[in-house]
């Protein structure tokens, strides 16, 4: 039997994709605990350099736990942020404590966080720490079956919000030499993104709830006027900026203001979506690397050096679709982009360019700053249409660019080289004489493909392989999986099932 050191006991409380104090159920927990806290922050080399994540994460990161430390600095507290893989880390406090039991949310992420999960419950086990998990939001670990899910879900949303009471605790720290020096840019702010931290996540919750939420539904599908109208919540849940019980409880709170209750209902049934989603991948996480419908494995879709050229085309914008090249040189600079367009991107390169989903899924990971691999990968495959389950939506680009953007804002303030362009032609500046475009001085590329052709032939192929008896098979599979039964096989509220 392992005897524990003479080191000074600690209890750790291990942040993650929880980056604040509010309803910070494993923070309360420490809190209630006699033992002195030591608050660790890991960044991982395995996931800071994953092909999902950029800069712009690490920073968003970074600036969260800058918050939270400004809040934490009456107590005499700070969060101790380190650089290494989880288990050297730990191993490395070990040599200046006795961790007596390690706090933290379960993470539903990407096979390396749950891999690494795995390693550090073994570590624990063979260290004797004790590690407690729990749950985040209405995410039921390894769950198999949607019955009664929907009533778990009211039951987490509405209970209590956790405090942690951070006065009179103690608080460890490691030397400052342990201790990660972040990178340069790392702290530089970028002011087209979304502020990091605890604090600009409450300010937007209120400056929602105040004024912006109340043109929701109306500006919701538009890439412009979504970026004022929408909640603009999606990095701070992401990261854990605030809890989506506090959004919740907030929305309660408002419901029965006048002249509200439409987007409210409209955002209510977006934060119901969010842990939907996020449970698929807990179920079934295996689709960050295989189709959730293994009857589309082998689909047919481009491998030739050329589908390279194009899928660079559709990442750096310049497939020369004004809305999709807007689209993307937009979410390069801001990280951001509504659900209809991201709808959109992911239709225009599985549909029209026939690339694979998942060599489109990492970049779009890279670019959202919201990036939730249990929102990304189920949302990415139902818009590929692999799933199997879900009505086939093939955006075309031109009617989303007159729908969305009539007057051409949107084209206008992200592809600068068609400002000047009138609005007749803007969606579609193929159509110019070469004479307008000399007159216009236009450099701006030919389209990618034919949409109309690339729209018809993936139409085709879609719904031929929608009638293969496998995919069929796994569909009522899914179906009986990840769908809540009083939801059934109806299409009601299809974004999704
Ligand atoms: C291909 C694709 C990939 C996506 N990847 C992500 C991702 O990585 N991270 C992410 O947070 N969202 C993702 N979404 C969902 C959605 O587009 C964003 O959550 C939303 O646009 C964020 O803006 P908002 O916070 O203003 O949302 P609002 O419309 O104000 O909604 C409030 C919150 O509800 C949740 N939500 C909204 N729509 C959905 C949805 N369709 N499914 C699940 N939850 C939802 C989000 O947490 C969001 O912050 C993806 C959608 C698509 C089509």
């Amino acid at each position: 039997m392992t005897v524990k050191s003479s080191l000074p006991a600690v209890n750790v409380v291990w942040f993650k994709r929880d980056l604040r104090l509010l309803d910070h159920a494993p923070l309360a927990e420490a809190c209630r605990r006699p033992l002195p806290i030591l608050m660790l922050y890991v960044f991982e080399p395995t996931l800071v350099e994953d092909r999902h994540y950029s800069m712009r994460h690490w920073r968003f990161v970074w600036q969260s736990i800058e918050d939270l430390n400004r809040q934490l600095e009456p107590h005499g507290a700070r969060i101790q942020v380190v650089a290494g893989e989880a288990i050297e880390c730990l191993e490395s406090i070990c040599r200046r404590y006795t961790i007596d039991t390690l706090l933290s949310h379960e993470e539903t992420g990407l096979a390396k966080t749950f891999e690494r999960d795995r390693q550090v419950r073994r570590w624990c086990g063979s260290n004797r720490v004790n590690w407690v998990e729990f749950p985040a939001g209405a995410v039921i670990r390894g769950n198999k079956s949607r019955d009664d899910w929907d009533r778990h879900w009211n039951r987490i949303m509405r209970a209590p919000i956790e405090s942690a009471d951070l006065a009179g605790n103690r608080y460890a720290e490691l030397d400052v030499a342990e201790l990660f020096d972040v990178p340069a840019d790392w702290r530089e702010s970028s002011p087209l993104m979304q502020l990091g931290g605890e604090t600009a996540a409450l300010e937007v919750i209120d400056d929602f709830y105040i004024e912006r939420g109340q043109s929701y539904h109306q500006g919701i599908s538009r890439p412009e006027e979504s970026r004022h109208s929408c909640s603009r919540l999606s990095p701070y849940l992401a990261w854990g900026n605030v809890s989506l019980r506090l959004v919740y409880q907030r929305l309660l709170a408002h419901w029965n203001r006048p002249g509200w209750r439409r987007p409210l209902s409209a955002l209510s049934s977006r934060l119901h979506w969010r842990c939907h989603f996020i449970q698929k991948f807990e179920s079934e996480a295996e689709m960050e690397f295989r189709p959730v419908n293994c009857g589309y494995r082998d689909f047919p879709y481009r491998t030739e050096v050329a589908s390279e050229t194009d899928l660079q085309r559709w990442q750096n914008g310049t497939t020369g679709y004004p809305l999709v090249d807007a689209c993307m040189r937009c979410l390069d600079a801001t990280g951001y982009i509504n659900f209809r367009m991201r709808a959109m991107l992911v239709s225009f390169v599985c549909h029209q360019l026939r690339i694979d989903w998942q060599r489109a899924a990492p970049h779009l990971a890279r670019v959202f700053l919201d990036f939730e691999p249990g929102i990304h990968y189920p949302q990415v495959q139902m818009q590929a249409g692999v799933t199997g389950t879900n009505t086939i939506r093939i955006y075309n680009p031109v009617k989303q660019s007159m729908d969305q953007d009539p007057d051409g804002n949107f084209i206008r303030r992200w592809c600068p080289e068609l400002a000047a362009l009138p609005t007749q032609v803007i969606h579609t500046p193929w159509e110019l004489t070469d004479l307008e475009r000399q007159m216009y001085d236009l450099d701006y590329p030919d389209p990618v493909v034919d949409i109309k052709v690339a729209s018809k032939q993936a139409r085709e192929q879609l719904w031929s392989w929608r009638r293969r008896p496998q995919v069929k098979q796994e569909s009522a599979r899914i179906l009986a999986l990840h769908v809540r039964p009083d939801r059934g096989r109806s299409r009601r509220g299809a974004q999704k099932a």
